[in-house]
């Protein structure tokens, strides 16, 4: 048993918020469940349905720790996040596993999450201790006039069920290196890895009431906390509409906001490409994850003259990936999150084959266990302008877009609302350039895929798919700190 858990129902672990350096029930006693995505028979686990209540008292432990937290040394929080680092490594195996079954991604790509947060933990706890703030020239030559950095106090934290581990820990990590107190609200689908979270930073030793956790929905957790006006800043990864609905409710109450949102990533493959290279890296970052990845690579935007030959291998290829249970060593795909989400994805399907879009392989649900699967699947003769060129559908499907060229490559690239990451594939420099320069994408790809993310990189996209916003990198210090301008004169002599 371990310390996030209340108790059992059936054998079944009941877990609980984490609350002021407490593990409690919702004050309601109330607790909904969460099953395997890849065995929906299978249950995961048991966790509090809180609501505003909770919320409050998280946020009101997070505003009496701020004051301490925030004058604790930064070589102190750097020691603590280490120790946290090495906790995470020591439970990286049954972290991934947890991951793995309530996610449904594959354990592979579970443990190479885990091992992200790892490293996301030991980069902030060393870039706390670089140098900080700014020394200026002043009018005055005996005025010594400088900048610090402050923290900005208790944040909220929402996310999404995609990266269960590497999102909340990109986003609360920095926050409390930084000096905040952090209440998380993660996504409702995948919990248990945030207890892993929680109960790592407890045993790392972190003050009570720096982190919280409160699990529940939308409008009895993530709905309070947003409007919480001791809640000086949020940090939110998910869908658009929800993210700029929190924008719109945070920013008229003054709070500092951080959006990640969607993404319709493309990849441009022209004729001069490494072909082999170019389908393996088309694949990966279109199916991993079942493609639930805001950086998932869904338009392939291809020139004509080998278009064809690429539908074709793209299509034997897909056609050809393992799809099962995402726990087993061969399994290449796994489900998508829900029934919700599967029943949606075939629905898209439909509606292309239904408007007279080629459907080149995959649409159907594999029947494993009850899982929530679609069989990869790959569309030909894509027109960008169509819902298939222009919807994130957030699953394991790609579009090709025939193109004349680089130009109209970039061009049919760029007219989308999203603008998170973007790949071309291409021997020549001069076309390379061209792209980076051309192409409207936060994140960009020369000859790999497009999703990927290290922390020492600011991380986030242009138009509607981040709203100006970056993290990770200095960009997190940026978000997770405010200015102090400070004029500093010695007193008068002689007085
Ligand atoms: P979502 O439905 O927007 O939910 C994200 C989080 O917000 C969840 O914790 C959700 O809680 C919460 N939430 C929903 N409505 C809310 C409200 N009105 N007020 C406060 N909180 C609210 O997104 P998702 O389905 O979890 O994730 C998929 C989306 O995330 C995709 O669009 C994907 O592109 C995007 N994403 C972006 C990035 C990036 O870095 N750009 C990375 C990963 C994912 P519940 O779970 O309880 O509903």
């Amino acid at each position: 048993m371990t310390t996030g858990q209340l108790r059992e129902i059936d054998g079944i672990p009941v877990y609980g918020n984490f609350i002021g350096g407490e593990w409690v029930a919702a004050t309601s006693g109330a607790t909904f469940e969460n099953r395997n995505p890849a065995r929906p028979s299978e249950l995961i686990g048991h966790f509090a349905a809180s609501d505003r209540g909770d919320v409050a008292a998280a946020v009101t432990a997070a505003t009496d720790a701020f004051p301490g937290w925030a004058s604790t040394s930064a070589i102190a929080r750097a020691n603590i996040l280490y120790t946290a680092a090495e906790r995470l490594n020591a439970r990286l195996g049954e972290v991934a596993r947890d991951l793995t079954r309530e996610e449904g991604k594959t354990l592979r790509e579970a443990i190479g999450e885990t091992s992200r947060a790892v490293a996301i933990l030991r980069y902030y706890a060393g870039e706390i201790q670089q140098p900080d703030g700014e020394h200026y020239p002043s009018a005055n030559p005996h005025t010594f006039l400088f900048t610090i950095r402050e923290p900005l106090g208790p944040v909220g934290i929402i996310t999404p069920w995609n990266f269960p581990i590497a999102i909340p820990i990109w986003k609360a990590i920095p926050a409390i290196a930084f000096g905040n107190t952090v209440v998380l609200k993660p996504a409702s689908f995948t919990l248990l890895t945030t207890v892993h979270i929680a109960e790592v930073l407890q045993e790392a030793g972190l003050p009570a009431g720096v982190f919280s956790l409160v699990t529940g929905s939308a409008s009895q957790v993530g709905d309070p906390l947003v409007r919480d006006e001791r809640i000086v800043g949020i940090s939110f990864t998910g869908s658009d509409a929800v993210g700029n609905g929190i924008k719109r409710i945070a920013s008229e109450r003054g709070a500092k906001v951080q959006l990640e949102l969607g993404g319709k990533n493309p990849a441009i493959v022209l004729a001069d490409a490494d072909l082999d290279h170019a389908l393996t890296q088309v694949i990966n970052g279109s199916m991993l994850s079942a493609g639930q990845k805001c950086t998932a690579t869904s338009r392939a935007i291809v020139d004509r003259r080998i278009s064809d030959e690429v539908t074709a291998r793209l299509g034997e290829r897909i056609a050809a990936l393992t799809v099962g249970d995402p726990l087993a060593d061969a399994t290449q795909i796994g489900p998508v999150i829900s029934d919700e989400a599967v029943t949606r994805l075939a629905g898209a399907v439909d509606r292309a084959r239904a408007e007279g879009v080629t459907l080149v392989t995959g649409g159907t649900r594999p029947e494993i266990e009850g899982g929530h699967y679609l069989a990869p699947t790959l569309f030909a003769d894509v027109a960008n302008e169509s819902f298939l060129g222009q919807d994130e559908l957030f699953g394991p499907v790609l579009g090709v877009i025939p193109v004349d060229g680089l130009d109209e490559a970039i061009a049919v690239a760029n007219q989308v609302r999203y603008g998170l990451s973007a790949s071309i594939f291409t021997r020549d420099l001069g076309t390379a350039m061209t792209f980076i320069r051309g192409i409207q994408a936060g994140i960009v790809h020369v000859n790999s895929e497009t999703a990927g993310a290290e922390p020492q990189v600011p991380f986030g996209g242009y138009k509607g798919s981040s709203s100006y916003s970056r993290e990770q990198g200095k960009a997190a210090r940026e978000f997770y700190t405010q200015l102090k301008t400070v004029y500093l004169d010695p007193p008068p002599t002689g007085a």
